[in-house]
């Protein structure tokens, strides 16, 4: 969100018609970005999702590299005559555009969103409204400031939109201090009641089903971030979420130093990311799913222990 409205501020501030359709909800800890209520969801207004990527000249598909990350919208996107432009950070992309723009080193899409801006219109045409969109981007995929992605120039690029007006306070109270109180206990359950530690193979995971979320009055983004407490148990090096949906089961995988669960996900749970953050599903039920990711441990063990 933070990439796609950064670029929609840009575009519209130089006379273009834009419009952002994502594929789905996303969560609600975003609908402060400036440019939010005027994001099209795809699950709610399908037919003119279809008809936009239909009479565009140009689509931009920022922070994903592959086509199925659109989900029911990707048909559309790849049947449109729009030459299509990829900006992305995630590792090995589909070739599924004209152009790829694919750094797989940065730690952020809104950090290329932002060379790519400097580009093209220079220091000046960063807005109040963009910066506040890239530090957003920067902050959330770098675990605000901290993982091995973040480097001393992504440090600088923060601080120059700090300087055109991107508030880092206000931007971190909207995005991690505005939570429901549902949502706070819905945590607590996922850490008392679901935490499952497997210290031998030194992971860690939580499983939700959809009688949980509904319980904890669930709202799009409240599962996010679960994931990463239990990362944070000492000595833990895999982590996973596992979260029924209506037709899936949506899996997040976090891990430490160099062990990838890119290649976990991708090998085994159609997925993809990057090495020590990765998500990926199954059409299995959740107890199966369960059961395949245990089974693969055995085989991880000595990777998890060296
Ligand atoms: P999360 O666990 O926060 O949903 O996602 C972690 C990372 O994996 C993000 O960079 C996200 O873009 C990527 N990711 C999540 N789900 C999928 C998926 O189903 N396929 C691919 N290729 N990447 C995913």
């Amino acid at each position: 969100m933070g990439s796609s409205l950064a670029l929609y501020h840009f575009l519209l501030n130089n006379g273009h018609q834009v419009q952002i359709v994502t594929p789905s909800d996303y969560p609600d800890f975003l609908d402060w970005m400036p440019g939010n209520d005027k994001v099209i969801n795809y699950e709610h207004a399908g037919g003119k999702s279809k008809q936009l990527a239909m009479d565009a000249e140009l689509i931009f598909c920022l922070d994903f590299n592959t086509a199925s990350r659109m989900e029911k919208f990707a048909d559309s996107v790849l049947a449109s005559q729009a030459k299509k432009v990829l900006i992305d950070h995630h590792l090995d992309p589909d070739n599924f555009c004209d152009y790829t723009f694919s750094f797989e080193t940065s730690c952020a899409t809104c950090e290329l969103i932002y060379y790519f801006l400097l580009e093209l219109g220079g220091a000046e045409c960063i807005t109040k409204e963009i910066s506040e969109c890239l530090y957003t981007g920067i902050m959330t995929d770098t675990g605000s400031f901290r993982f091995s992605s973040m480097t001393s120039d992504t440090h600088l690029v923060v601080a120059a939109l700090m300087r055109t007006g991107a508030s880092n306070f206000a931007i971190h109270e909207n995005i991690y201090d505005n939570f429901s109180l549902d949502r706070t206990r819905f945590l607590g359950h996922c850490i008392k009641d679901k935490l499952v530690v497997l210290p031998e193979f030194r992971t860690a995971y939580i499983a939700i089903t959809k009688e949980e979320l509904i319980e904890y009055n669930h709202h799009s983004g409240d599962t996010e971030g679960i994931v990463n407490y239990a990362l944070g148990i000492k000595g833990v090096r895999l982590a996973a979420f596992f979260c029924e949906r209506d037709h899936l089961i949506k899996i997040s995988f976090r891990s430490k130093e160099n062990f990838s669960v890119k290649e976990l996900s991708s090998t085994h749970f159609s997925g993809g990311g990057h090495r020590n953050a990765a998500g990926g599903r199954s059409i299995e039920s959740l107890d199966l799913t369960i059961a395949k990711f245990l089974s693969l441990l055995p085989g991880l063990k000595e990777t998890l222990n060296s």
